[in-house]
């Protein structure tokens, strides 16, 4: 641990003394890559957990890492954990798209040095990375996984219905081969499983090749005329994401060219604000005349908008005001809040940056954060609950313990305590 944070601080210090003129980046190696993320996750013990979640579907079996990062993570109670909302950033779907890598260990290493130098960088959030997801692929420059799957069409999300082949592809052909069934590969299977364990809020895939931001899926409003354009439930949300996104990044959106991706499932089995980030157009080219940093310098502004406003995507009723009997909530998220009740007349609905006063039975709020949600049936994501406190004036025989309506805690409510599947 000594050696390697001792190595690191040398290569800094090299890196420092090295001329600009000559600066020239190349792209990490698989093995370089899992080494470098293993040694920056060991810098930060009290927030950063490295481990390995996953293997390749290769003879080599290489293994898929991630970095967990949270306050305190080595002593939160795994269920503390499991709540807290989350934002999941891999790369390298596509084995040939080592920008993208590059892009989820950068945004890893901000996020670690902004939140030791202030905490309330972290406060409340949790952030998974894994920055290649095809490490067979990476490893060989190659788009598919060693069963010739693209494994970005390979998810159990509208798979197959457009934009796919039925051909195994070959490397270093590109290829759509979307696998013999929903889901069929190895890594899309970890990648699922991983993900299923988050309170997902935010979900970014990145990939290279056209310098954009990828919707979930074909849609009315970007191909009208498609078989398959299916509406964003949570459109008004998305939109308000998007728009954000350009304005830090310059990036622009578009639909995607082929279904069952993994933001595809992203949105619609998980319920996060999903999207691909396409980082660059470059690929396996060495970065000349600038750093990787330079090169990545927009789409890292638009990591860190996700981030910083994490807690924003979706609805988020703040209590504003108490009186006898009631609430005062004013929506201060990005996206509508739904089925909103404190033990009385359940308000069905409560835009962004609208207020409005809610019966006040119970000493907690109840409401759902997002509409898309098909798995909540199965274990109740989405649905928050806040403590707002004993209600005004108070009821008798209630055995709850008075808190300031204003103090307000954010608990998820049943996903923290069904499904812990840890790396
Ligand atoms: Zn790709």
């Amino acid at each position: 641990m000594r050696f390697l944070l001792l190595a690191t601080l040398l290569g800094l210090a090299l890196l420092a003394l090295a001329p600009q003129a000559e600066a020239l980046e190349r792209l990490h190696s698989y093995y370089e890559l899992r080494d470098d993320t293993e040694a920056l996750a060991a810098q930060y013990p009290d927030i950063a957990i490295y481990s390995e979640h996953g293997s390749s579907t290769g003879p080599l079996g290489l293994a898929i890492f991630s970095v967990d990062v949270a306050l305190n993570i080595t002593t939160l109670p795994e269920a503390e954990l499991a709540a807290l909302p989350t934002m999941y950033v891999d790369g390298a779907h596509h084995g040939n798209e080592g920008m993208a890598s590059e892009a989820a260990f950068l945004f890893l290493q901000d996020v670690l040095e902004r939140s030791t130098a202030d905490p309330a960088y972290l406060t409340g959030k949790r952030l998974v990375v894994t920055p290649i997801m095809n490490t067979d692929g990476h490893l060989q420059d190659c788009r598919n996984n060693w069963n010739g799957v693209d494994l970005n069409r390979n998810y159990p999300w509208m798979w197959g219905l457009y934009g796919t082949s039925d051909t195994r592809g070959s490397c270093p052909a590109s290829g759509t081969y979307r696998g013999p069934s929903a889901g069929s590969e190895g890594e899309t299977q970890d990648n699922m499983a991983l993900m299923r364990s988050l309170n997902l809020y935010a979900y970014l895939s990145g990939h290279t090749g056209s310098n954009d931001i990828v919707l979930p899926w074909k849609t009315p409003y970007e191909s009208p005329d498609h078989e398959y354009a299916q509406v964003i439930a949570d459109w008004t949300l998305y939109q308000r994401f998007l728009n954000e996104s350009t304005n830090v990044s310059g990036l622009s959106y578009r639909d995607p060219s082929g279904a069952g991706e993994s933001i595809a499932w992203g949105y619609g089995a998980r319920g996060a604000v999903s999207v691909i980030v396409e980082v660059t157009t470059l690929q396996w080219v060495p970065v000349e005349d600038s750093t990787l940093r330079q090169e990545l310098a927009n789409e890292l502004l638009m990591y860190d908008m996700a981030w910083e406003n994490l807690l924003k995507l979706g609805g988020r009723p703040v209590v504003i005001g108490t009186g006898p009997g009631e609430l005062t909530v004013r929506n201060d998220g990005w996206g509508a809040a739904y089925n909103l009740s404190a033990g009385g007349i359940i308000l069905p609905r409560l835009e962004p940056g609208e207020t409005a006063t809610v019966d006040w039975h119970d000493s907690q709020l109840r409401y759902e954060r997002i509409l898309r949600n098909p798995e909540r049936d199965v274990d109740a994501d989405g649905v928050v609950t806040l403590e707002v406190g004993t209600p005004l004036p108070d009821i008798p025989n209630q055995p709850v313990p008075a808190v300031s309506p204003l103090a307000v805690f954010v608990v998820l409510g049943l996903a923290a305590r069904s499904r812990i599947i840890r790396a």
